[in-house]
């Protein structure tokens, strides 16, 4: 299995879907913390769910997926860009049992997912959209469930399933058929593929999802059907963490207590939650960052944060 994603269509039907598969990238975001496996099966199904999305949604920029919940799991975040790259975290308090479900991980919690569109030319940001959705379903798939239901004119679910080698899932939504004076959605097409892609929610299923790759699966669930596959597009694991914005962040926290940092500490050291990427900056470093007057520091915005 790799790190791509798969657009098809089944023509007959009239739905679209996409396959995703994640792979090393998935491995290399575990390895960021030494997560316990319930709190990492969820985030592996985070990181699918986002990418399918991603896929699903025409736009330029990066979008964002966070659960705050009240415990054991206080905090997950993933994101997927439009060019293809994911990165994710969990934070979490005390020992986990590894057959927690999803609603004993985050007990109450809230799920926002944000869309940032990259800035256009000439303007300082891009813009966002935000939709706050309920946690009350029995796993994240069924939450992007209430969450389809509410904010897609058309019928959309999503099948995932993990392990830690992979990290799969199927995105299945009605396209709208114009064979009236309106657009409606093919009600009988519809049915016949989700109960067919319904077949991946036992441990069968889930098993097949996990390591049959995309044309085999496919085939196998829709070969009665008129199944068209496009061209697949690769995913990575990337951090969009750099030494400009933790100047940026520097800058932001004011040369006085910048200079204090360095003095107690010797220098200010910086680790990327997402990535492990460590950042140090001495004395020499924290005096550029101050006296630079040229347009280096234009490039960090003055940002606030590290990310
Ligand atoms: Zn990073």
């Amino acid at each position: 299995m790799s790190d791509k994603i798969h657009r098809f269509l089944l023509e007959n039907l009239n739905v679209r879907g996409e396959w995703v598969s994640l792979s090393s990238s998935w491995q290399e975001i575990q390895k960021t913390a030494d997560y316990p496996l319930a709190v990492k099966l969820v985030l592996g199904e985070a990181l699918v769910a986002i990418s399918l999305l991603a896929e699903s949604l025409k736009f330029d920029g990066s979008l964002v997926l966070q659960i705050q919940g009240t415990s054991p799991v206080t905090m997950l975040v993933v994101q997927a860009s439009s060019d293809g790259a994911i990165r994710g975290i969990a934070r979490w308090q005390g020992d986990i049992e590894d057959d927690l479900t999803f609603n004993q991980l985050f007990g109450a919690g809230t799920m926002v997912i944000s869309i940032e569109n990259n800035p256009r030319p000439g303007a300082q940001q891009g813009e966002r959209y935000q939709s706050m959705v309920s946690l009350e379903g029995s796993s994240l798939a069924a939450c992007f469930s209430d969450y389809f239901s509410q904010s897609e004119q058309l019928n959309t679910e999503m099948w995932l399933a993990v392990n830690e080698m992979n990290a799969v899932g199927l995105l299945l939504q009605s396209l709208p058929v114009k064979n009236t004076k309106e657009s409606i959605a093919d009600s009988d097409g519809w049915n016949h593929a989700q109960l067919l892609a319904d077949t991946l929610s036992n441990d069968k299923g889930k098993q097949e999802l996990l390591t049959l790759d995309s044309k085999t699966l496919l085939h196998r669930l829709y070969h009665d059907d008129d199944l068209r596959l496009y061209d697949e597009s690769p995913i990575r694991f990337e951090c969009s963490c750099s030494q400009d914005k933790i100047e940026g962040t520097i800058f932001s926290l004011g040369e006085v207590e910048a200079n204090e940092i360095v003095v107690e500490q010797g220098s200010i050291n910086i680790d990327c939650e997402f990535c492990n990427q460590h950042y140090k900056l001495d004395k020499v470093d924290v005096t550029r960052i101050f006296t630079n007057d040229d347009t280096t520091l234009g490039t960090t915005n003055g940002s606030g944060s590290v990310h």
